[in-house]
């Protein structure tokens, strides 16, 4: 059952420099939210921040009700969070053993079962199971890294930039999967740089040298100057 997510006045950096200077923001049960920046904007800082890979400086971060920012990665992840990064998955093990890790904290048996259900929505990855992801295309590569995530069928997945590195035609190919793939049943909050996941947001963040410039709906976020300011130059 997908889980809610609130941020607030959150904190963080690396060493000396300071990074987030004190982000709210949240995420309803089921909603697609997306986190909108520019290069350097904070935006992997942000969600590495939230699933606990980088330390919380400051400020909260509450999920379903319980506050976990003092809880370990692997404390966040049985509780239900997914994160995929940017390479999304490891390129010298196979498909099958790629999709195995994201299922870690499941039953073996679980596991196996969550994986010919997903090989039923990617049947590309069905076909080469056996072989290593450093095989697949660019694209197919991260649909390898959403089936990965989604095998432990995350309360709240965090994705980033999973249009990076792809052609204009395979971004559109990961828009179309994650529109079929998310269910009610996950929360998703996709970090990008690429205004077209708009289409698959209810609601989004602007994040501007680590602050929030602007948030809103959808359509506010469309017809927002902050955002064409940012994207166009205008
Ligand atoms: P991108 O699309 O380029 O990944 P981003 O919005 O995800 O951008 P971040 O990667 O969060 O931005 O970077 C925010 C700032 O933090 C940048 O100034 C970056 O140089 C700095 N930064 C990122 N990672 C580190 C690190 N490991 N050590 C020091 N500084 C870092």
């Amino acid at each position: 059952m997908s889980a809610s997510l609130e941020v607030k006045d959150l904190q963080a950096g690396y060493g000396a420099m300071q990074v987030l200077w004190g982000i709210d923001m949240q995420v309803q049960p089921g909603q697609t939210v997306l986190l909108l920046g520019a290069n350097s904007a904070g935006k992997t800082t942000l969600l590495r921040t939230l699933i606990g890979l980088l330390a919380c400086r400051g400020g909260s971060i509450v999920f379903d009700g319980e506050r976990i920012d003092g809880l370990r990665p692997d404390q966040r992840i049985r509780r239900g969070i997914a994160f995929m990064s940017e390479l999304g998955v490891f390129p010298t093990l196979s498909i099958d053993e790629n999709i195995a890790l994201g299922g870690y904290f499941l039953a073996p048996a679980r596991v196996r079962q969550r994986r010919e259900q997903l090989f039923e929505l990617f049947p590309d990855l069905a076909k080469k199971r056996r072989d290593a992801a450093s095989t697949l295309s660019g694209g197919q590569r991260k649909m390898l890294g959403i089936a990965k995530v989604l095998v432990a069928e995350p309360r709240l997945l965090l994705m980033d930039e999973p249009s990076s590195g792809l052609a204009p035609v395979f971004v559109k190919q990961v828009i179309d999967v994650l529109r079929t793939t998310i269910t009610g049943g996950t929360s998703l909050l996709i970090a990008e740089q690429n205004v077209a996941f708009l289409a698959l947001a209810d609601r989004g963040y602007l994040l501007d040298h680590g602050k929030v410039r602007a948030s809103g709906t959808r359509a506010e976020l469309e017809a927002s100057d902050a955002v064409r300011e940012t994207y166009f130059g205008l």
